[in-house]
C-alpha cells in the first residue's frame, strides 16, 4: 500500500481519554472489537466503489483463495479469536494484496496471476493472516497516535476531552495507508511461515514470492506488495534460515490450475 500520509490532527485526538498524562501506547490501541467494527466497514465501503470490480464466489481464483484461506484458518482458529475473515478477488492489474484489521482480506488478480502455486498463495495468505491475528494494525495505529500527541501535547490537554474514544472517527486513509514496523513485517513472515508448514504447505512458495516480487520491482515502479514490506535482503535469507531449521522435507508445490 501507500506511503503513510499526514495524519489528520483530529485523529490524535480519537482515542486521548481524560488521563493524557499517563497514556501509554496500549491505551490508544483499538480494542479486538473496535478492529473487527473497522475492518468490516472499511470492506463495506470498498466493496461499494464503482472502480472496485469484486470477482464473483464463482470464479475459479476466488474459490481456490478460499479453499487455501479455509485450509490455513483450520490450524489456528480455536474457536476463540474474535476476527471475522472474508477473502475477495478484485479485478486489478495491481500487485497487491492486502488485510484489513479484523479479517477482510483482498488479493489483486494482479498479483494472482503472477502466482505458479498454491503454496505461493499460502504465502502471502499466512503472512496477512499472521497481521490480523498479531494486531498489526493496532499497535500501528497506538503509536501512530503517541507520535502525534508528542508533537500535540499541548492541544491535546486543552481539547481530548471534548473528543474521546470515538473509533467512528478513524478515517478509512488511516486503516488503508498506515504502514507495518519491520518487527511485525518479521513477525508475519515466521509465523506465516510456521502456519503454512503445519496446514501442509511448502513454505519455499512463500520465499519464491518475495524473490519473485524483487526481480518485478527492477522496472521503473514497484509493485504495491514489494513496496509496503520493503525488501532488505535480509528477509528472504531469514524465511531460508527459518526453513533449514525446521529440518522437514516438504510436499511438492501444487500447481495453481491458472499457472502458465
Ligand atoms: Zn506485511
Amino acid at each position: 500500500m501507500r506511503p503513510m500520509r499526514a495524519v489528520p490532527l483530529a485523529l490524535a485526538f480519537a482515542l486521548a481519554g481524560a488521563s493524557a498524562t499517563t497514556v501509554q501506547a496500549d491505551a490508544f490501541k483499538p480494542s479486538k472489537a473496535d478492529q473487527v467494527k473497522l475492518g468490516k466497514r472499511a470492506a463495506e465501503d470498498l466493496r461499494k466503489q464503482d472502480k472496485t470490480k469484486i470477482l464473483p464466489s464463482t470464479d475459479e481464483r476466488v474459490k481456490v483463495l478460499r479453499k487455501v484461506a479455509s485450509c490455513l484458518l483450520s490450524v489456528i482458529d480455536d474457536g476463540k479469536d474474535p476476527w471475522e475473515y472474508s477473502f475477495d478477488v478484485i479485478d486489478s492489474k495491481e500487485v497487491n494484496a492486502f488485510a484489513l484489521p479484523g479479517g477482510p482480506t483482498f488479493f489483486f488478480t494482479g498479483l494472482l496471476d503472477k502466482l505458479s502455486t498454491e503454496d505461493q498463495l499460502a504465502g502471502v495468505l499466512a503472512h496477512e493472516l499472521t497481521h490480523v491475528r498479531r494486531e498489526h494494525w493496532a499497535y500501528a495505529y497506538a503509536d501512530n497516535q503517541k507520535r502525534a500527541l508528542g508533537i500535540n501535547l499541548l492541544l491535546i490537554f486543552t481539547k481530548a476531552s471534548s473528543t474521546v474514544g470515538n473509533i467512528a472517527s478513524i478515517g478509512n486513509d488511516l486503516l488503508f495507508n498506515l504502514p507495518f514496523s519491520r518487527k511485525h513485517e518479521k513477525e508475519a513472515d515466521e509465523q506465516g511461515l510456521d502456519m503454512m508448514v503445519k496446514a501442509g504447505y511448502n513454505p519455499t512458495g512463500m520465499k519464491q514470492v518475495f524473490e519473485m516480487l524483487s526481480k518485478v520491482s527492477g522496472g521503473s515502479k514497484p509493485p504495491e506488495w514489494l513496496s509496503d514490506h520493503p525488501d532488505d535482503k535480509n528477509r528472504i535469507k531469514n524465511m531460508q534460515e527459518r526453513i533449514d531449521n525446521m529440518h522437514k522435507t516438504f510436499p511438492p508445490q501444487k500447481p495453481l490450475p491458472w499457472a502458465k
